[in-house]
């Protein structure tokens, strides 16, 4: 099939490689001249695992295309995908510009029968929205679909190449028809494709976001409690999680969520809801207390430095939202390094992945490292802010003798309370005991 994916970020790359691996001729379309420069010239812009391969094999197969020019990208298409950012609006709701801006243009531009499908993530009424923007100038017959996407960033091609699920929302028997075939390579395990109404679709993938990061700040909830209590947030993990009905998935305690989705999406659900006089109480809920959570630990480094972080030097270690990512959106280091500077701390990091982008953001305020132990070299106290594997077994002793002070606070409970006691850190973590306080 020819295909053209427009928007060639996270979503729309993976897509586009990933429907090129499945044997289709591929065009991404960007306006970002550099990105697309880039893409050209055999370079990948984001840090995603497992890409490169699929990305290299299908440009030598001449399979995967790029191009700036909508014109020229959908030449011959017969399916296009928009994958184009939502941010959250002033008010909370997902800015539809991007993708209303790109479908009036489609309906001028299309000369036979097409499927659109917003791939992006979009409020219900988007479809049919999208459907007016591109009949205002279309002199052809073409469908809108609604398929929204699940990838998780950091494990995306896996994701893409083997969904739990793919869920298209059309009434058009000549689209689902289309996208059956499309998606048949992606399901031969087994896995269902879910089709349902276009409104449905659309809800379905805000509903889902809602949902986990709902799970996740629950248990940062009972995390909060654990530690008015004196209990262990990672025992009542284990003891819940083992129950089939809740899973022991997105129960991990720890500085709160982040990411380019889940906030934006909460929020962009709540503002729906609130547009329709529908009072969403648990997603304000949910809202706040991950605010709170992001930023938790401060108050507690505060408390250690008796008030004075002037000229104190914090280690900083993650700066993604999550691992396996170079995606620094919402991510909760970036409120914390913001904090701990307002306060006149100097502050070193170090990230995999994620440094590059955050030097675009905060620049040379803060020290950019080339390990953790540089990063902690020197430091009064270590914060974690990323579940990073390389993070997770540090060298205690090294870590002692290099650090200033020792103390490190864990927003990502990585280390052994029974360690940290044995290693003599003062160590703080979230809804477990407080280590040598
Ligand atoms: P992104 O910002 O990484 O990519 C969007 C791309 O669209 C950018 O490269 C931008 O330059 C391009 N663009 C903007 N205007 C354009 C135009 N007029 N023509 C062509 N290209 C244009 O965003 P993303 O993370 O890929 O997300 C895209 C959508 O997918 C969002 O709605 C998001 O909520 C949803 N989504 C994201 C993820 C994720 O993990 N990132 C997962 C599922 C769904």
């Amino acid at each position: 099939m020819k295909i053209a994916v427009v928007g060639t970020g996270y979503v729309g790359l993976v897509t586009g490689t990933c429907f090129a691996e499945t044997g289709n001729h591929v065009v991404c379309v960007d306006i970002d001249e550099a990105k697309i420069e880039k893409l050209k010239d055999g370079n990948i812009p984001i840090y995603e695992p497992g890409l490169d391969v699929l990305f290299e094999r299908n440009i030598k197969q001449g399979r995967l295309l790029f191009t700036t020019s909508l014109v020229e990208g959908i030449k011959g298409a017969e399916v296009i995908f928009l994958a184009l950012p939502t941010p959250p609006g002033e008010d909370g709701s997902a800015d539809l510009q991007y993708i209303l801006q790109v479908a009036k243009e489609l309906g001028a531009l299309l000369d036979r029968y097409v499927v659109v499908i917003d791939k992006s993530t979009v409020p219900v009424g988007t479809a049919q929205k999208v459907h007016e923007a591109i009949a205002m100038n279309a002199k052809v017959d073409f469908d809108v679909v609604s398929n929204p996407e699940f990838l998780r960033e950091g494990v995306a091609v896996e994701d893409f190449m083997k969904p739990d699920r793919v869920v298209i929302g059309t009434k058009s028997e000549k689209a689902k028809s289309i996208m059956s075939k499309l998606y048949a390579p992606l399901v031969r395990q087994g896995n269902p494709v879910i089709f349902m109404d276009e409104a449905s679709a659309e809800l379905t993938k805000y509903a889902a976001n809602a949902f986990l990061a709902t799970k996740i700040t629950f248990m940062n909830e009972i995390a909060n409690l654990c530690e008015l209590l004196g209990a262990d947030v990672d025992a009542v993990r284990r003891g819940i999680g083992t129950d089939t009905r809740i899973g022991k998935r997105f129960l991990f305690a720890g500085i709160g969520y982040g990411g380019s989705c889940f906030p934006k999406d909460v929020q962009a659900l709540a503002k729906s809801s609130k547009d329709i006089n529908y009072n969403f109480k648990i997603l304000d809920a949910v809202m706040s207390v991950n605010q709170t959570q992001k930023t938790k630990l401060i108050p507690e480094v505060v408390k250690y430095f008796k008030g004075d972080l002037v000229n104190k030097t914090i280690a900083i270690w993650g700066l993604a939202f999550k691992p396996y990512t170079d995606d620094i959106r919402e991510a909760p280091a970036l409120e914390n390094i913001k904090m701990l500077l307002d306060l006149g701390a100097n502050v070193k990091t170090y990230d995999p992945e994620a440094m590059e982008n955050v030097k675009h953001t905060i620049g040379d305020k803060i020290t950019y490292c080339k390990d953790e132990y540089e990063a902690a070299s020197g430091a009064d106290a270590l914060l974690v802010m990323t579940e990073w594997p390389v993070f997770r077994t540090p060298d205690f002793n090294n870590l002692k003798s290099i650090m200033n002070g020792k103390v490190i606070f864990d927003g990502r409970n990585l280390f052994d309370i029974e360690e940290m006691k044995e290693k003599d850190f003062t160590y703080v973590s979230i809804g477990r005991a407080k280590v040598n306080e």
